[in-house]
């Protein structure tokens, strides 16, 4: 049959013969079968059955300026038809990676001057690390090795990357991680870390676990420290204003480098144009990606230190690390109109000045639900955690899958929300109006009042 006769189950029944998604039981798709997206445009997305959809997550934290930006298919074509792609290994360059490092070094601290390109996240990560491994060799100090993580972290799939993540189910999916040379630590997760403690206090006592860790390891033992500004994946966790101050302090005190993990923070998602302004945080690397393109094309760029760049540069040789997709021409000039977008039409002061606000002042309104335990928000980012029992914390046993059930209420009544555990999250995209967000709160509380009927 042709592809343009086809309907939704014939889409469905090809999908499960052959395409095998991320993050995805396989069985129970097979019972239900995807959802089948066929166009996007602003906060929406169409499905098959011409069933619009409010993408509350904006993809997976990446479309901050929504679908459908023509601006952005332009540039793409535009590079493309100029120079489709371009190796940069062998003494060459090209212009939009050269024009886009600049622009984002220009945005970033002083001591940020020099950018390495990936396709994703994950890949960027891989290149932090190797990054570090071979700086601590350069200095003379190979002897710190060990990289220090946390719990519930999101650094992405690859093996490291899933290694540095502090997600047990990832761990327990074969393949030997983490590896040996990484660690974890608890994370700022006041709720069930701190319950009760002044925030204050909780921020310093959270940072003084990576201390404890260091002392622990041996400080010639550590590389480095990684972290998300505030946890995504993990299920909305936002520190303390105390505890980003004590985890440079900390890291600066034992010479542990502080690699900065911005792949969902940055760009806008906090209210601030980057996780480390909103926080206040330095770092010896910073992890850009997902919302650098609006998720148009993937690309993530590591940002990396003068001190590290300059032993690198000056005593590091060849550098035997790449990929045939690092700074991609067409990824580039993407990104350049993205954030040119972004800046010109104010869309992350926006989001810090007016939308962040009302989308704090309506997600806190749930803390009232019978059953939200715990709410949590930085700018465009928020969580309400399902307990069974408010008084007790206590969460419904893992089998239950009430943030999945929760979730598919929403995606019923037209809003794409998602659980983190059982954490309901919510990124919608910097374009979302006041009144887009009234209707997506309405559909929050309807999908958890019927998942409370349900489990009541
Ligand atoms: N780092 C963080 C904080 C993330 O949330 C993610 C993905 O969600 C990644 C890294 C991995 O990015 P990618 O999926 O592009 O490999």
């Amino acid at each position: 049959m042709a592809y343009r006769e086809m309907d939704t189950q014939g889409w469905q029944v090809l999908d499960r013969a052959h395409y095998l998604h991320p993050f995805t039981d396989h069985a129970s798709l097979r019972q239900g079968g995807a959802r089948v997206a066929v166009r996007g445009e602003g906060i929406y997305v169409w499905d098959t059955e011409g069933t619009r959809i409010i993408d509350g997550l904006s993809g997976l934290g990446n479309v901050n300026i929504g679908y459908g930006r023509r601006e952005l298919v332009e540039a793409a074509a535009s590079q493309m038809l100029e120079l489709s792609y371009c190796q940069s290994f062998f003494k060459t360059t090209h212009r939009s990676a050269v024009m886009l490092a600049e622009k984002l070094t220009s945005m970033l601290p002083d001591s940020l001057n020099h950018v390495f390109f990936q396709s994703s996240g994950s890949e960027a990560n891989e290149t932090a690390i190797r990054l570090v491994r071979h700086y601590w060799d350069l200095a003379g100090r190979p002897q710190k090795r060990m990289i220090i993580g946390r719990e519930l972290a999101y650094h992405g799939s690859t093996h490291m990357a899933a290694s540095l993540s502090g997600i047990p189910p990832m761990h327990s999916a074969g393949g030997d991680i983490p590896m040996p040379s990484v660690t974890h630590i608890k994370t700022a997760y006041q709720y069930r870390n701190g319950f009760g403690m002044d925030p204050a206090e909780f921020g310093v006592l959270a940072a003084s676990w990576l201390e404890d860790k260091i002392l622990e390891l041996g400080p010639d033992n550590v590389a480095a420290f990684i972290a998300e500004p505030a946890q995504s994946a993990g299920g909305a966790l936002c520190p303390p204003e105390t505890y980003w101050p004590e985890i440079q302090r900390i890291c600066r005190k034992y010479d542990v480098l502080l690699i900065l993990d911005e792949v969902v923070m940055g760009f806008g998602r906090t209210g601030h144009w980057f996780g480390h302004r909103r926080y206040g945080i330095e770092p010896d690397i910073l992890q850009l990606g997902k919302a650098i393109t609006s998720g148009y094309l993937p690309l993530s760029a590591t940002v990396i230190s003068d001190r590290i760049a300059d032993l690198l540069i000056d005593k590091g040789g060849e550098w035997a690390h790449g990929y045939t997709y690092s700074g991609h021409p067409t990824c580039c000039a993407v990104a350049l109109e993205n954030i040119r977008i972004l800046d010109e039409e104010k869309l992350v002061e926006n989001a810090g000045a007016t939308l962040a606000p009302y989308f704090k002042a309506k997600l806190d309104s749930f803390i009232d639900h019978p059953l939200i335990g715990d709410v949590r928000s930085v700018g465009l980012m928020g969580g309400l955690e399902i307990v069974q029992d408010k008084a007790t914390r206590e969460a419904f046993p893992y089998e239950a899958h009430i943030g999945d059930y929760c979730a598919a209420e929403g995606l019923k009544r037209g809003l794409a929300f998602r659980a983190n555990g059982d954490t309901m999250s919510l990124m919608p995209p910097l374009v979302t109006t006041i009144e887009q967000f009234d209707t997506i709160f309405d559909i929050a509380r309807e999908a958890l009042d019927a998942t409370a009927k349900e489990f009541g």
